[in-house]
């Protein structure tokens, strides 16, 4: 993230480089993956993979759009790769996690938008870690809902979809995605029976705080039971900085409204992240 000297005290985080910490990206690399947390720069790494859980990014290192905020390289992706499915389930074997996160770039390139390959690995993960809770963090398969059921289909335990930022904000932010379209593919999510609907979306863009509290009341219809709020950090200098960094006060705010509209899971904090501490949230979900 960007230590710029504006940044506040509640954003510093340490930089504990542990043993574990180095099995986790040694066992990452080992087997040719690329992870959420190396490729968008996570403030988390550092503790995530020191936990040794780490979310996995699929389908490639190149994105087919160029959100503002994200520091994953955009350009012509490769064609999925056929094993990859395979790799996946055996480092999430051998990190001995109990929830998997996988997510993926953007492949507008590809006719049904990767979907097919999200279900290749979580059938992959079904098979080698039949305990383990499977989450999927999807791009929207440009509104498409045959590649989406695919991806329902594969019967993940939590899906994952963010809305990212207000709807204002979407030419600034998320110039190739659509809000409404988002809201559909999280509303047809939560359609299917048992499914457990997660979404998320950072502040610091610009939003008045009306927005976001709009943006979560939108959610609670589509039927999200989860929602992370979390604080936009520039990942590299290239990156536009946070119009304000908000303070502890208003993300407990925010969580509060969240859940007397409804929604139960609400995790909302400046180092809040989509997939940080997921496999506890997932555990806090059954569990309530
Ligand atoms: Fe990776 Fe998510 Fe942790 Fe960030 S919060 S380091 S993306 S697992
Ligand atoms: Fe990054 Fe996702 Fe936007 Fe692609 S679609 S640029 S991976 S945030």
């Amino acid at each position: 993230p960007a230590r710029g000297k504006r940044l506040p005290p509640w954003l510093k985080v340490g930089l504990p480089r542990s043993a574990d910490f180095a099995r986790t990206a040694s066992l990452v690399a080992a087997h040719g993956l690329c992870t959420v947390c190396k490729n968008a720069r996570c403030p988390n790494i550092f503790e995530c993979y020191s936990r040794g859980t780490a979310t996995f990014l699929i389908l490639g290192e190149r994105c087919t759009r160029g959100c503002t905020f994200c520091n994953i390289a955009s350009g012509p992706p490769s064609p999925p790769d056929p094993d990859e499915p395979q790799r996946v389930a055996r480092a999430a074997l051998e990190l001995g996690v109990r929830h998997v996160v996988v997510t993926s770039v953007t492949r507008d390139d590809l006719p049904d938008g990767g979907a097919g390959h999200f279900a290749a690995v979580t059938a992959r993960l079904r098979e080698t870690l039949p305990g383990a809770g499977v989450e999927l963090l999807t791009p929207d398969f440009g509104g498409c809902a045959a590649s989406l059921d695919v991806v329902l289909d594969a019967g993940p335990d939590i899906f994952n979809h963010n809305v990212e930022t207000v709807p204002e904000l979407y030419p600034l932010v998320r110039p190739q995605a659509d809000y409404g379209r988002s809201l559909a593919v999280l509303r047809r999510a939560a359609s299917r029976p048992g499914m457990r609907v997660k979404s998320g979306f950072m502040l610091g863009f610009g939003e008045r705080p009306d927005q976001a509290r709009r943006v979560i009341e939108d959610l609670a219809r589509a039927g999200c039971a989860m929602i992370t709020v979390g604080q936009y950090l520039r990942p590299s200098r290239r990156h536009p900085e946070p119009v304000r960094y908000v303070h502890p006060d208003e993300f407990a705010e925010l969580a509060a409204f969240g859940r007397d509209i409804g929604v139960a899971g609400m995790f909302c904090g400046p180092l809040v992240r989509s997939s940080y501490h997921a496999d506890e949230r997932a555990a806090a979900q059954e569990a309530g």
